[in-house]
């Protein structure tokens, strides 16, 4: 059985009941975070997930609310003397202006306790090993952004999760802008994380109606989304879909 423990269930903007975007999936002795937003730190630590056990770090995209945390979670490692390698997954385009920051905030290879290594997220599978194996889908958030990136220097790569765990599926959208960016990668899933900042709960309820999805978390929500969040049973009976839930931090499902 692996568990997924969501961390930080917000929109980017801050709020005092969540934190920005993360997650935890924890499978036999692996420990995986996805995505790093602010407050991660903190997060792991009420939800009695030790930093040490983190041995990779996949990161969907550049964006601050799911990349803010990191920093300081690479320090809290180093202050509680963290030994064993790191891994960080993150878009291969933005590696090196990423790897620049960290060194920009002294989190300098040679002094730390532990190696940390940026990787860059290319080709599928992004990562496997026995049991467990990593994919990465385009998810197009960043598409409006990319010229005016691209003019500036800078990367514009999006990416959601497909992740194959002990026979089974959990899919983790991360930000898009319409369903229509998903629709092909999403298709099943045992569990589904899907963002609903963007494109809102009913487009999201109405993409489900089609989809062969065991369990829905409705994630990455942002505060004026809280009426829609406590109508949530009203309007999945509209559409017909079971099995949804408004995500929480500190949120554990069982897979
Ligand atoms: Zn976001
Ligand atoms: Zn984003």
């Amino acid at each position: 059985m692996s568990r997924v423990i969501l961390t930080g269930t917000a929109a980017g903007l801050p709020v005092l009941d969540r934190m920005n975007a993360s997650w935890v999936l924890q499978y036999k002795e692996h420990t995986f975070l996805f995505d790093a937003g602010e407050g991660v730190s903190r997060s792991l630590l009420s939800s009695k997930i030790d930093p040490h056990d983190i041995e990779k770090i996949f990161i969907s995209h550049t964006h601050p609310d799911h990349i803010s945390g990191l920093p300081v979670l690479l320090q809290m490692m180093f202050m509680t003397d963290r030994r064993s390698p790191l891994e960080i997954y993150l878009p291969a385009s933005n590696l090196p202006i990423i790897e620049r920051f960290l060194l920009g905030v002294y989190l300098i290879p040679e002094k730390m306790t532990y190696s940390y290594t940026l990787m860059p997220i290319r080709d599928n599978p992004v990562f496997k090993t026995e049991g467990i194996e990593i994919n990465v889908f385009p998810n197009g958030h960043l598409d409006l952004v990319a010229p005016l990136a691209r003019q500036n220097g800078v990367g514009a790569e999006s990416y959601g999760f497909d992740i194959k765990i002990n026979g089974k599926r959990v899919i983790y959208t991360s930000d898009f802008q319409r369903t229509d960016d998903i629709e092909k990668y999403v298709t099943t899933a045992d569990l589904l994380i899907v963002e609903c900042s963007h494109a809102g709960f009913e487009e999201i309820l109405e993409f489900l109606q089609s989809r062969k999805i065991g369990r829905t978390v409705l994630n990455h929500i942002l505060p004026q989304q809280q009426k829609e969040a406590e109508a949530l049973p009203i309007l999945a009976q509209k559409y017909g879909v079971e099995n949804v839930s408004v995500a929480a931090d500190g949120m554990i499902f069982e897979i």
